[in-house]
């Protein structure tokens, strides 16, 4: 299990449930669960649950099962599978032995329906979808009992044997609970635990051609393994009387109890699965891993440390009540993160050329630079310095207004690490643009500071031309243009169409060799990448988030 450090005790009404549970000798130790359905790839919501869960058992000496729910064979997939072990992993997790299939209980879940059956408390319905859910009424009237609801035992029985041998087509019957079609709680009226599904399942093959619904599966798996806190998001809290029918009606080992809590949002950003794969299948995005997903996969590639999504998950805490956490403030988790882990590097994303005229023709000089000023540990290393350079674009303006106080005609700035130099002449081509700058610097200066005492008022980063290393940098915006995608119609309409933007940047040599994943912060210009497209010939950066922390800024004005 991954920590931070030493953090305080966590205080929040499913903590204090279980203090109270343990201290009250309700359980001698406490097992939860993370259950995601292997239809997607996990996102930053899931990283919500997957904490709590996990955390919940290392703070309490439990233990967390990693269980797939597989009861819908048509839109799982084995990529799924493994690309949810794997960032459970990468998230600082780890379920040990205890990794459960809900499929591993197929033939236990059979059973227990034909016990329902025998007890008169399960029918085969064969009404179709449609006519179902006309006969459930709404929230104001109640629903109209099935013509099929009163069939026998041994019929029923018969029936049922018959749908899981493959006698019926997909959708002409289901196996219903039989409890009250006039209840107010809509989940009560007859739910259906069983469809018929010819479809070949991931683990299971052709083995079973009828499959249990999610409300039949997931109590009961949770009984199976002894789960004693199942923890779900608020939208199961009106089934959580179905899920205490179940278990109360089957003879299952253990009872659990089911503690729904706010699920997490997060502005700018669709974190729903099925929103997800539309802009994968739609070529909106260029995969599940595209770093402007929200997808755990995603945010990893990015550039995101799996610590500060734990962090930002953490701290948004564990509520009744949805809301939604600004996206700017996940960037500063991860700012707050990279500040202390990120070593510092210089890079210039839109070149221009500086040619230093006192500089002689064939020297380098090796200066030396910090790593990282929050981390003395991090050590220095040099960066090459010879007669042609590479300033920002930006850096400089040949007509400055009064606050611009970075290179001009005739102005003297100091390069990061290097010598003050002073601007003579900005060179232009026939089209009137500028394409390279003539200076000269102090030797006086080297380090960084002039003997006599004068100031300069900026300091520039800078890579030398002849050393550099030309790389692909992608910077990234949001992939909406509005906080909330898709609440005035389709969420696709509201796609940010500028959400990314290839460059060719200039970096100092050392970053030619960091491997893909490695983080970094290009001083001034932001935190950075390396993407598993990059190679030494060709290093590829994504910037993960910008210096500029609005986040701050919004707590600041309180
Ligand atoms: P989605 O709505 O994104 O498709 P889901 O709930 O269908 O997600 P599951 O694979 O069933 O996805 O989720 C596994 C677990 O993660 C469940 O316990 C679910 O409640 C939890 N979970 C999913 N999304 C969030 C979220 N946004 N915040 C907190 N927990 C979540
Ligand atoms: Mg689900």
């Amino acid at each position: 299990m991954a920590h931070d450090g030493a953090d305080a005790e966590k205080q929040d009404f499913i903590r204090e449930i279980i203090r109270e549970d343990l201290a009250g000798g309700k359980h001698e130790r406490i097992i939860t669960r993370f259950p995601p359905e292997p239809n997607g790839y996990l996102h930053i919501g899931h990283a919500k649950s997957i904490c709590l869960n996990f955390g919940i058992a290392a703070e309490f000496a439990g233990i967390c099962h990693l269980r797939f729910d597989d009861t819908n064979p048509v839109k799982e997939e084995l990529e799924y599978i493994r690309s949810i072990e794997e960032d459970v992993r990468w998230l600082g997790f780890d379920w040990g032995e205890n990794l459960f299939h809900a499929s591993d209980y197929f033939d236990q879940l059979f059973d227990w329906a034909v016990a329902l059956i025998e007890a008169g408390k399960a029918y085969v319905d064969e009404l179709s979808a449609e006519e179902i859910r006309a006969h459930r009424g709404t929230l104001t009237e109640p629903g109209t009992p099935s013509p099929y609801r009163d069939r026998g035992v041994d019929e029923n029985l018969a029936l049922f044997r018959a749908m899981r041998d493959g006698e019926h087509p997909d959708g002409a019957m289901v196996l219903r609970a039989k409890i009250d079609m006039a209840a107010g709680n809509i989940n009560l009226r007859d739910p259906v635990l069983y469809r018929i599904l010819h479809a070949e399942h991931p683990r299971t093959g052709d083995r079973w051609c009828i499959y249990p619904t999610y409300d039949y599966a997931h109590g009961q798996s949770d009984a199976i393994e002894e789960i004693t806190h199942s923890l779900c998001t608020l939208e199961f809290e009106a089934h959580r009387p179905l899920y205490d029918w179940l278990v109360d009606n089957l003879p299952v080992p253990s009872r659990p109890r089911q503690i729904e809590f706010a699920r997490f949002n997060l502005s700018y950003t669709v974190l729903s699965k099925r929103r997800l794969l539309l802009l994968v299948k739609g070529g909106h995005v260029t995969g599940w891993d595209d770093p402007r997903m929200p997808t755990l996969s995603g945010l990893r590639r990015r550039g995101f440390p799996p610590a500060a999504i734990r962090d930002c998950v953490e701290r948004a805490g564990v509520a009744k009540r949805d809301s939604v956490v600004d996206l700017a403030f996940l960037e500063h988790c991860v700012r707050t993160n990279l500040n202390r882990t990120a070593e510092r590097r210089m890079g210039v994303l839109r070149p221009l050329k500086v040619v230093i005229e006192n500089w002689p023709e064939d020297q380098t000089e090796q200066l030396e630079a910090i790593n990282n000023p929050e981390d003395p540990e991090a050590g220095t290393r040099t960066v090459p310095f010879s007669r042609e350079l590479y300033i920002e674009r930006d850096d400089f303006m040949e007509d400055p207004p009064k606050k611009f106080f970075r290179l001009a005609p005739g102005r003297e700035v100091r390069l990061r690490y290097a010598y003050f130099i002073t601007c003579r002449e900005a060179i232009k081509n026939s089209d009137g643009e500028i394409v390279e700058l003539r200076c000269t610097y102090d030797p006086e200066t080297r380090g960084g500071d002039a003997p006599d005492g004068r100031k300069v008022k900026a300091t520039l980063h800078w890579v030398s031309a002849e050393h550099a290393v030309a790389a692909e940098v992608r910077l990234y915006d949001h992939l909406f243009n509005r906080p909330d995608p898709g609440a005035d119609g389709d969420f696709l309409d509201d796609l940010n169409p500028d959400s990314v933007e290839v460059i060719d940047a200039q970096l100092e040599p050392s970053l030619a060799e960091i491997g893909p994943g490695g983080r970094i912060q290009l001083e001034r210009l932001g935190y950075f990448c390396a993407d598993p497209d990059s190679t030494p010939e060709r290093p590829v950066f994504n910037r993960s988030v910008t210096l500029r922390d609005t986040w701050a800024k919004v707590k600041a004005r309180g």
